[in-house]
């Protein structure tokens, strides 16, 4: 019998056992590490009833907004408390390293606390209506049972600013790990419900897309899908909500430009691109996998970013003095591999990387790989999400230029802009397509900050005050104070 961890399915405040199971991998070793569960049809089903049962029983109907927030408070504790082991167990399941994980699982903490604190100040509006005798005001209600897909990267971060919001906001949620690396969730699941929410108002599940995600994503008791991952997969759920008429939100992918520009201080900024493209081993929707530089900068940033990338330390996940792990799954290496190899056949010119590193060449590393694309601006890694460690460098003379090659994507998630003149940085503001745009900065988030894309990078916005509002929706109430008898409605007046 296998001694690895096992994690459960949590479904009405229940720790289910699940008619499959598998060996999950942790990508550092390319062994199995825990056991983890698929929710099949029914399975998936009984989560979304349950949190339907959550939603309308009077326990969690009645509940006020203040104790919905002292809830989540209090999970907030509980996950503070536990940061460590939530963010050891990401670490195995996902590859990521560490010393990232430790970080990012500490600040999601603030997240949760925010939306928690957010809970009891959604206030009505009273409308000056133009008719007598009548009193009108609208309330905020919670908009109905939420279905949340995360995928495997930033998972505890992505399911936080789901369910932050949506649990704030009065609704119930069904919540779906990625089959890739379900672990970190199914393990959270244990802290919801040390936090003490009713049954059924937290169901979190993995299983496969067709059997689960779909399932849950086009079940009639849902009112809204949260959705994060690839736009392939987001038109499938848009398709799914065509059976539910659910509202959708959708963060997907990115191709980010960062514009440097030729008045910069190299030196202070290099850090800046380094963290944008290799920060998560580039398994970030955010990475900055476009530098659009300057002509006249492009030899000294690209020598100076070559020489941070070859000493980038590359180890194993779980140590803190790590800097850059492998890759998730064998998949997302090939792919790279595949795409880098077009993008040198079509003429880019490989500066540093470009392979497995050899003393993990069976494992799922890849160096941080630089590719001067300035002579093959369509090549295959400046048109395509990579989600992978590779920076394809392409130049520019003028302002106009930088713009048009920023631009130039189907996706708008995110922008970096380096420069020391304020008024170019506030044209380039206003220039560039995407949800978020950092100026002498990438890769800066807060709770307080929506966060989301243009055109195939999705729609909806995550944190702040008005994703807290996407889980609402406004009911008119009208109150008759007349005295009067109704007036015959059939007696022209
Ligand atoms: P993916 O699209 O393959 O899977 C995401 C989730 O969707 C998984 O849980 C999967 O099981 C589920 N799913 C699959 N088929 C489904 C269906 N038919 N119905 C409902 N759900 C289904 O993405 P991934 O590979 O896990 O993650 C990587 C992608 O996510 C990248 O494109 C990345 O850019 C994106 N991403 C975006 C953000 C953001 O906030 N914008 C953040 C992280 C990742």
């Amino acid at each position: 019998m296998s001694d690895l961890p096992v994690f459960r399915n949590y479904i009405n405040g229940e720790f289910v056992e699940s008619s499959q199971q598998y060996e999950s991998i942790n990508p550092a070793t390319g062994l199995a590490w825990a056991i983890v569960p698929v929710a099949d049809k029914a399975e998936s089903e009984a989560a979304v009833e349950s949190a339907h049962r959550a939603f309308v029983s009077p326990e969690w109907a009645r509940m006020t907004a203040t104790e919905r927030g002292k809830l989540l408070f209090r999970l907030a504790d509980i996950m503070a408390e536990n940061s460590d082991v939530l963010a050891a167990i990401e670490t195995k399941d996902t590859g990521k390293i560490i010393r990232e994980t430790r970080a990012q699982v500490a600040y999601i903490c603030e997240y949760v606390r925010y939306f928690a604190g957010l809970a009891d100040k959604v206030e009505g509006t009273h409308l000056p209506i133009d008719k007598q005798d009548m009193e009108v005001f609208l309330r905020r209600e919670p908009i109905g049972v939420v279905a949340a897909i995360i995928p495997w990267n930033s998972q505890m971060f992505l399911a936080a600013t789901k369910f932050g919001p949506a649990i704030a906001a009065g609704c119930t949620m069904v919540m779906k790990a990625s089959e890739e690396a379900p672990a970190p969730l199914l393990e959270f699941a244990r802290l919801v419900d040390e936090a003490g929410f009713p049954p059924g108002v937290f169901n979190i599940v993995s299983g496969y897309g067709q059997d689960c995600g779909k399932v849950i994503t086009s079940h009639p008791l849902i009112s809204r899908i949260a959705f994060t991952g690839g736009p392939e997969t987001a038109r499938h759920v848009i398709h799914n909500s065509a059976e539910n008429l659910a509202d959708v939100s959708l963060e997907l992918g990115g191709k980010s430009p960062v514009i440097v520009f030729d008045d910069v201080d190299v030196d202070s900024m290099i850090n800046g691109i380094v963290a944008g493209i290799f920060g998560a081993t580039g398994q970030s929707c955010v990475a900055g996998s476009r530098l659009i530089v300057h002509r006249n900068v492009k030899d000294e940033i690209l020598s100076k970013l070559k020489a941070k990338a070859e000493s980038i330390l590359i180890g194993d996940p779980e140590l803190m003095e790590t800097e850059y792990g492998p890759l998730a799954t064998v998949a997302q290496v090939e792919k790279i591999e595949r795409i880098v190899a077009e993008s040198i056949a079509a003429g880019a010119t490989l500066v540093t990387g470009g392979k497995r590193p050899e003393d993990y060449a069976d494992r799922t590393y890849y160096l941080p790989t630089i590719l001067d694309c300035s002579n093959v601006e369509d090549a295959s890694s400046v048109t395509n999400e990579l989600f992978g460690p590779v920076l394809s460098v392409l130049t520019f003379d003028t302002e106009e230029e930088a713009v048009a090659i920023a631009n130039n994507t189907r996706f708008g998630l995110a922008g970096g802009v380096f420069t020391k003149n304020i008024s170019r940085a506030h044209r380039m503001i206003r220039a560039i397509r995407s949800g978020v745009v950092w100026v002498n900065t990438y890769r800066v988030i807060s709770p307080m900050a929506p966060f989301g894309g243009f055109g195939e990078s999705g729609y909806g916005r995550e944190g702040g005050i008005q994703s807290l509002l996407d889980y609402m929706r406004t009911k008119s109430v009208w109150i008759n104070t007349s005295e009067e008898p109704i007036p015959d409605p059939y007696k022209m007046r």
